[in-house]
């Protein structure tokens, strides 16, 4: 953010500052909701009254690109659609993360055709996947809690190009309470 920058070269206040920053990005996670078919319905419940998502402050849907820092792909992407999705994931501002949310996302799900991308993977850096056909909404808010942890460990990786590289991390559905999110320098 140039904070760091701007402070006097002082470890100590860098690595506070650094703290501060990466707690107000966790605690206001803005997702841009990318929902196609069926599991957009548990992403919609997610986000009503009953799990309230606002709990970990990721309740703020943009529908706007340039407001939004988690793209949440969840449905089947078909290979017409795929270039939307990627342009919407490029406008979208840094440091920024991908959940893909359910089978279909990941894998393309039942769906065996040529028409739909079997896994978003192939085409942008996905850094949770969240397994299930659908997903149940707790299953989903363990990706949004992941996701936090990563920010916590401020630790996103970069190619030598400087290109963003996915973390790929599955959670198991059921234990994900336990997912370790180290990401040992890769
Ligand atoms: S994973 Fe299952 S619930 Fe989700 S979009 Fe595919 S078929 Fe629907």
């Amino acid at each position: 953010m140039g904070l760091e920058e701007a402070m006097p070269v002082d470890g100590y206040m860098t690595t506070q500052v650094s703290r501060v920053i990466n707690w107000a990005r966790r605690s206001s996670v803005w997702p841009m909701p990318f929902a196609t078919a069926c599991c957009g319905i548990e992403l919609m419940a997610t986000a009503s009254s009953r799990y309230d998502l606002a709990r970990f402050g990721a309740e703020v849907f943009r529908f706007s690109p340039r407001q939004a820092d988690l793209m949440i792909v969840a449905g089947r992407i078909s290979t017409k659609m795929m270039p939307v999705l990627q342009r919407i994931y490029l406008q979208m501002t840094e440091p920024k993360w991908v959940i893909s949310m359910g089978a279909c996302a990941s894998t393309g799900g039942l769906f065996d055709t040529y028409a739909v991308v079997q896994g978003v993977d192939q085409f942008m850096p996905v850094d949770i996947y969240v397994p299930g056909c659908p997903p149940r909404p707790e299953t989903l808010i363990e990706g949004v809690m992941a996701i936090q942890q990563i920010i916590d460990q401020d630790n996103i990786p970069y190619d030598a190009d400087g290109k963003r590289k996915p973390l790929g991390i599955s959670l198991t559905e059921g234990n994900s309470k336990n997912v370790n999110v180290t990401i040992n320098g890769s």
